[in-house]
């Protein structure tokens, strides 16, 4: 049973549209998909109105769950709860913050202001998390991100450990651009197990979290 909230298409940087990256999700077995294009500012309503109507397509004619989410990237920390407010106003269905990952330029300040928002519900890839961002995520019930993408995951062991200690909940996510970067259930089990988890912490992470999530934005699966 595959999970992933956190994928790229053609809206911004990813290589597929979005309805096919869907159709390979579902190939891959994937139980529900979230795509999570870049935003800011200046693309968000014309992001979360495309990627909406095939979202839409996959429901309507595959009985597919295809969440609508948008990845507030590089954006002033500052700006956060408003373009996050903004975003699910527009019809997100869930918002991911690009958080300060180690082999990228993100202002400082972005983790801790994610976690601080309750209109975000996930942190990606948060590099060099710090306990005070991880125990605001655990109080806002924010997820903390263990990736499968290169680069990226050189924080995993360090935000398993700190997530932990916080009470912080997360999810294993692919940050996808292309087919190739899709999940598998050895790939889902290698990252989470990579990280430290132990089995029972595994289901907790790739079934139960993803459920708690979906059940956020009105889906029972
Ligand atoms: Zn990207
Ligand atoms: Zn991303």
């Amino acid at each position: 049973m595959l999970f992933d909230f956190h994928t790229h298409t053609t809206l911004s940087d990813g290589v597929l549209l979005p309805m096919e990256l869907i159709r390979r999700a579902i190939v891959n077995s994937y139980r529900a998909l979230g795509i999570s294009d870049h935003v800011s500012a200046s693309t968000m309503a014309r992001v979360i109105k495309e990627v909406s109507a095939d979202c839409e397509l996959a429901r309507k004619h595959w009985g597919f769950v295809a969440l609508v989410g948008v990845e507030l990237t590089h954006v002033p920390p500052d700006s956060i709860p408003q373009l996050a407010a903004e975003a699910k106003a527009l019809g997100a269905q869930y918002v991911v913050v690009h958080g300060e990952s180690p082999v990228e330029p993100v202002s400082p300040g972005t983790n801790l202001a994610a976690c601080q928002c309750s209109d975000v519900d996930l942190l990606a890839h948060p590099g060099l998390i710090t306990i005070e961002a991880a125990e605001a995520a655990a109080e806002n019930e924010i997820f903390l991100e263990l990736t499968a993408r290169q680069g990226h995951c050189l924080g995993n062991g360090l935000v398993a450990k700190v997530a932990q200690q916080a009470g912080a909940a997360m999810l294993v996510n692919t940050d996808a651009h292309e087919p190739g970067d899709l999940l598998t259930q050895d790939l889902a089990v290698t990252v989470a197990a990579g990280a430290g988890l132990n089995e029972q912490q595994m289901e907790q992470v790739l079934i139960e979290n993803p459920r708690k999530l979906l059940a956020r934005a009105g889906i029972k699966l």
